[in-house]
This record gives structure tokens, C-alpha cells and sequence, in this order.
């Protein structure tokens, strides 16, 4: 089990171009697909913009949605997609005018905040969008948030992803998805037998620096059409620029989004063309929903070892049995604004470095994969998380189980959630198990669920190896029935 707020992310190689990958075989192939782009839906009517035009593309346009819903489908289950319908339905609010024009294609869009604090934001074809929380928190104005969203429009729009799949299958893809070929494993399924990796940092994702400027030039008409000073998406990718040297988290949007150069410059290009015009819009949310954002619990647990086929590849060995300090039975008491729980003597509280959340652990069970990032194998978390207004606390407790199960792939419930009562409050508890960071061993996951007041919940998650379980688990039992929700 990651500690809570570890980096959820895995920061593939920086994108290729593959046009300059291409031999001359490849170009001949390219001009007999000319005439099939001439099909495809041209945009006119606007300064520089006016080549702006999807590439040539084996997929037709429904396909993108197909491919692109089947793709969201994947990702979904890897990052942590955030569940706060208000800074979504803001997030949908500003994205509006933007694919009212008709150069963003009339796409199914969608779009949802992911929980991370690295700066990135990504699209799917056919109209998923995802935007990090971390990317508003580095904004200095709604504009900025918007230029984003203009951007990623932009890569539907033109449909850069399929492209590029298109461009790097040449001669595979045409009998692929010419014919009814497709079966029962939908287009994803066709496309991971060529061994097209499309999950999270997949081809989809990675765009040459010539779509960039593409998605760029079009993200600056929508924000300019809907009232925005397309400057500010200009601003945002120069901060970005300026951050990229030193680490700020900043690293997944330049992976997926290559910088292409003269950026600023080629978007002042752009607004020269456009029609003079104040740039007045603005929700007034801006400030509230950043503030929002910054208040969010960090997500709940992160990557596990050996995600992305390579099961165990990430784990290390479990220490012996006869090395395994026994939960001490003398107490201590930690204590914070929102709960207070007894623990073992002999372990350690840590905190994470925002919001509420403690490990409590003995020092053993804090566990250093050999990629470097921190597992734990041996202990208890605490936590308290923000539900939505109306939902039920077994509604909440649903969507936080499934949040961890997310989290760490092969995870299972291996009994029915039970109702509990914890400190005289309604809880709901989970029985899970499945890999943990150790190898050839499976790790049991206890999760309860603690109602804490009308929209908020506490968490308190014990974690230890099967082989272990029996000695630690009636320290968990008396860490639970000690627990205070304040
Ligand atoms: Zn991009």
C-alpha cells in the first residue's frame, strides 16, 4: 500500500515526431492518403488557422469517440479522477463557449479534474479530457485555466492522437480498421495486439511538436471566440517554461505536450489575425475554486509496484518472520483537530505534508521500492476525506474503496462491506486483499469508513502481509476501537 499523497504518475520518454522518423517509403504511402484527408472536415475562416486541419487519419471520426471512450475507460482505472461535482460542473462551465465553435468539431467532450499535483492535462480523441488539480494551482487567473482547456480542444479537434497512430502504423492499420474488422475487443483491443501502447503516456497522449503549435493556434481562437484573451494560454505555457528547470512537478506536461518553440511568439501571430475585441469573460469562481483545490486531501494512494505488466518487478523481498517486531502493548496517543487514536509504542506517526492525513506504522513496515518510491507493508492510515453534499455514507465509502482499489491494481474485496459502529458513529468496513510491496506475498487491506459529519468522512486503513496478519491484526481491532472522530 503507497503512502498517501506519492506521486501517482509514471513520466514516460518525451515525445518523438514521428514525421522525422519517416523514410521515403513512408512518404509515398503518405501522398496516397492525401486524398482521403480531403474528406475530412476543414477549418476556414480564421488568420493563420486557415491550414489548420486535421492529418491525414486512418480512423473516422466515429472511431475517435469509440477509441477515445474505450481508452478513458483504461486510464480511469489508473489515475485518480477527482469526485467534486462542484469544480467540475466550473470546469464544464468554462469549457463551454470553447466547443460551441465550430472548429472544436462538435466532439462529445467531457471533462474531469484529476486529483494530482503535478502540473498536466491530457486528451483522448474524441473528447475526454482530463486536467490536474495541480494545473489550476499553478494558475494566476481563469484564462490561464481556459488556455489549457483550449489547448487540449485543440488536440481533439484536429485529431492529433489518432494521427499519430495513423502515421506510426502505415501499412498495419489500413486492413485493421478498413473492413468490419472490428470484433468484441473494440479498436483498444485491436490496437494493443500491434503492441500500440494507448494506457496512460501511450502514443494518444504523445503529440509532435507541430500538433503542439496546431493545438495552440486553434486554443487561441476558441479562448478569443469565447471572450478570453488568448494571451494568458500564451502566459501559462511561458511559467510553465520558466519552471521546467527546476522540478516543480512540471515534467508530465512537457513528456506529453513537447514545447515547440517561439510559443508566445506564434500566439501573438495568432490574435493579430482576430478581430479587436475586450476580453471581458470570467465566472468569479477563479479564486474560490483554486482555494478549493488547495484544500484537497492529497489522493489516497498511488501507483503500485509492478503496475504496467511487469507484476512484482517492483517489489522487494519480505523481511523473515522471526525479524518482525511484534506490536508493542503499551500505548500511546496520537491526537490531532480531527481524530485521536491509541498506537503501539514502539511505532512511528508521520504525517503527510498537507491535510490530516498520519501514517502510523512501526519503522519496518515503511517500505523503499526499488523505484524509489514508498510502500507501506506494515501498518495504519488515517485520513479524512470530503464527500458530496447529499451522498450517502455508503455511497462515499463506495467511491473511496474503489479509489483504492484503483490505486493498487489486483486489489479485491474478499468479503461484503459490513456497517460498522466506530466511536458511536455510523462506519462502513472493507475487507480487501491482494499484491502488496513484497514479493510472492499477498498483502490484506482493512479500510473503515468513519461518518464524520454531513460531508465529511475520517478513513483509517491497516495494512499487513497475509503471512503476518494474525499477529498485527488485534493491534488494528484496538486501533479501531480506540478511534475518536472529532
Ligand atoms: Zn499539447
Amino acid at each position: 500500500m503507497p503512502p498517501i499523497g506519492a506521486k501517482p504518475f509514471r513520466v514516460g520518454p518525451v515525445a518523438e515526431n514521428y514525421c522525422e522518423e519517416f523514410t521515403m517509403m513512408h512518404r509515398i504511402a503518405i501522398l496516397g492518403m492525401l486524398a482521403l484527408s480531403l474528406l475530412l472536415p476543414s477549418f476556414n475562416g480564421y488568420g493563420q488557422t486557415k491550414t489548420l486541419k486535421p492529418g491525414f487519419n486512418f480512423f473516422s471520426k466515429d472511431q475517435d469517440i469509440q477509441l477515445g471512450r474505450e481508452a478513458a475507460a483504461q486510464v480511469e482505472r489508473e489515475i485518480p479522477v477527482l469526485n467534486n461535482p462542484e469544480m467540475e460542473r466550473w470546469l464544464n462551465e468554462l469549457a463551454k463557449p470553447l466547443i460551441a465553435q465550430p472548429e472544436a468539431g462538435d466532439y462529445p467532450y467531457t471533462f474531469k479534474w484529476v486529483n494530482d499535483p503535478n502540473i498536466n492535462a491530457f486528451a483522448l480523441p474524441g473528447g475526454p479530457i482530463y486536467m490536474n488539480t495541480g494545473l489550476l494551482l499553478h494558475s494566476d487567473n481563469e484564462g490561464q485555466v481556459v488556455g489549457v482547456l483550449g489547448h487540449e480542444i485543440g488536440h481533439v479537434a484536429l485529431r492529433h492522437g489518432t494521427n499519430q497512430v495513423s502515421r506510426a502504423n502505415l501499412f498495419t492499420l489500413p486492413a485493421m480498421i478498413g473492413a468490419a474488422a472490428l470484433g468484441d475487443r473494440g479498436i483498444l483491443g485491436q490496437l494493443s495486439q500491434l503492441g500500440v501502447g494507448l494506457g496512460l503516456n501511450g502514443v494518444l497522449m504523445k503529440y509532435s511538436r507541430g500538433a503542439e503549435t496546431q493545438s495552440d493556434q486553434l486554443g487561441a481562437l476558441l479562448l478569443h471566440r469565447a471572450g478570453y484573451n488568448p494571451i494568458e494560454m500564451a502566459n501559462f505555457f511561458e511559467k510553465l517554461q520558466a519552471m521546467s528547470g527546476n522540478r516543480n512537478g512540471v515534467a508530465a506536461w512537457f513528456s506529453s505536450h513537447p514545447n515547440p518553440g517561439n510559443r508566445v511568439q506564434t500566439i501573438q501571430k495568432e490574435i493579430l489575425t482576430f478581430d479587436r475585441r475586450e476580453y471581458k469573460r470570467d465566472s468569479g469562481q477563479f479564486a474560490r475554486m483554486k482555494a478549493m483545490a488547495g484544500k484537497l486531501p492529497p489522493p489516497p494512494a498511488a501507483a503500485k509496484p509492478g503496475q504496467g505488466g511487469q507484476p512484482g518487478a517492483a517489489q522487494v523481498p519480505i523481511p523473515a518472520a522471526s525479524t518482525i517486531e511484534a506490536p508493542s502493548t503499551r500505548g500511546r496517543t496520537h491526537s490531532s483537530s480531527s481524530f485521536e487514536v491509541a498506537y503501539p509504542e514502539n511505532w512511528q506517526v508521520s504525517k503527510a505534508q498537507q491535510g490530516e492525513a498520519v501514517t502510523i506504522a512501526p519503522s519496518f513496515g515503511q517500505v523503499q521500492l526499488p523505484n524509489g518510491q514508498g510502500a507501506l507493508g506494515y501498518g495504519s492510515m488515517f485520513n479524512v476525506r470530503d464527500g458530496n453534499q447529499n451522498q450517502r455514507l455508503e455511497e462515499i465509502a463506495a467511491a473511496l474503496e474503489q479509489e483504492v482499489v484503483r490505486a493498487n491494481p489486483g486489489l479485491e474485496m474478499t468479503e461484503q462491506p459490513m456497517r460498522i459502529t466506530v466511536d458511536g458513529r455510523r462506519a462502513v468496513l472493507y475487507m480487501l486483499a491482494g499484491p502488496g510491496p513484497y514479493q510472492n506475498v499477498k498483502e490484506i487491506v482493512v479500510m473503515a469508513v468513519v461518518e464524520r459529519n454531513a460531508n465529511q468522512v475520517a478513513t483509517a486503513i491497516f495494512v499487513a502481509p497475509e503471512r503476518d496478519y494474525n499477529r498485527f491484526e488485534p493491534t488494528f481491532k484496538n486501533m479501531l476501537r480506540t478511534l475518536k472522530v472529532r
